[in-house]
């Protein structure tokens, strides 16, 4: 029987980047996954069909929009309606905009607000009274270095990554005497849609080719001039859901090539 077999994952986010490593090594270590995000439905029938085969697993898809509570809690019944129970959440969903503070659209403000902080909050909410019940739970934020440091031109993300770190403090604090753990990993730059977008954008600003850009990229912040990858990431989450870290309650936890070690 393989660690996870009989549990239960909700991944939000994870039609592509770090959510969908993260749902395939949660899936190969015997998870059942609920995925959630944006896509071509050809796409996400594909990816669903494809975590399926590979790790035995059952997998369905919910289109939640993490902007909305309504729509988050309808994800967690899905989960608890086809599967049982939600045993591990993992809080993913997120995205990036970037402008100096004084020109951000304060619509990209509530937006990235909404899908980065708000949206862990409610599924938090909605989710833990069964993983208490039931009497296992493991809740994994993925944050980022950028809740523990900041960049330029990234009022929402940062303030959104520094609210998710105290966040996971906190229902760390709430749940320790309970069996259900709450902890944050913060990624540096991981390779996926999200940071290829910035990359495109800097070689275009800088008159560069994108190799070169992303070079640059890693040079000015993480050390080992290596991306993150979303399969570490996933390991990660598989540890964090396994004996050996029970007794890790509101911790954040650095995966960043040593960006945040300077
Ligand atoms: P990505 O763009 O590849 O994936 C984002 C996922 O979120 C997609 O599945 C997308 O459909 C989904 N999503 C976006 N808006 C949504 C909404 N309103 N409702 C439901 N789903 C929505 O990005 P990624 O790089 O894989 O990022 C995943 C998480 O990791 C984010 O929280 C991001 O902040 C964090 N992170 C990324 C990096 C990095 O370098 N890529 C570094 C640190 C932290």
């Amino acid at each position: 029987m393989s660690e996870l077999s009989g549990r239960v994952a909700v991944v939000t986010g994870s039609t592509s980047g770090i959510g969908e490593g993260i749902a395939r090594m949660l899936a190969r270590a015997g998870a059942d996954i609920v995925l959630n995000g944006f896509g071509p439905p050809e796409r996400i029938e594909a990816l669903q069909r494809e975590i399926a085969d590979e790790a035995g697993v059952r997998v369905v898809y919910s289109p939640a929009d993490m902007r909305r509570a309504s729509e988050i809690e309808a994800l967690i019944r899905l989960a608890e309606d086809r599967f049982g129970s939600v045993d591990i959440l993992v809080n993913n969903a997120g995205i990036q905009h970037v402008a100096p503070v004084e020109d951000f659209p304060p619509e990209k403000w509530d937006d990235v607000l909404a899908i980065n902080l708000t949206s862990c909050f409610h599924a938090i909410r909605f989710a833990l009274p069964a993983m208490r019940r039931n009497g296992w739970g493991r809740i994994v934020n993925i944050a980022s270095v950028h809740g523990l440091v900041a960049s330029a031109q990234k009022a929402a993300y940062v303030a959104a990554k520094h609210g998710l770190v105290g966040l996971t403090k906190v229902v760390g604090l709430e749940t320790a005497q309970s069996p259900v753990t709450c902890n944050a990993i913060c990624p540096g730059w991981v390779a996926t849609p999200l940071v290829k977008a910035q990359i495109e954008d800097r070689a275009k600003r800088e008159g560069k080719p994108v190799e070169a850009a992303e070079r640059d990229l890693l040079a000015e912040k993480q050390p080992s001039l290596q991306f993150v990858t979303p399969e570490q990431l996933g390991g990660m989450v598989v540890f964090l859901c396994s004996p050996a870290a029970e007794q890790m309650r509101g911790q954040v936890i650095s995966m960043d090539g040593g960006w945040s070690a300077q």
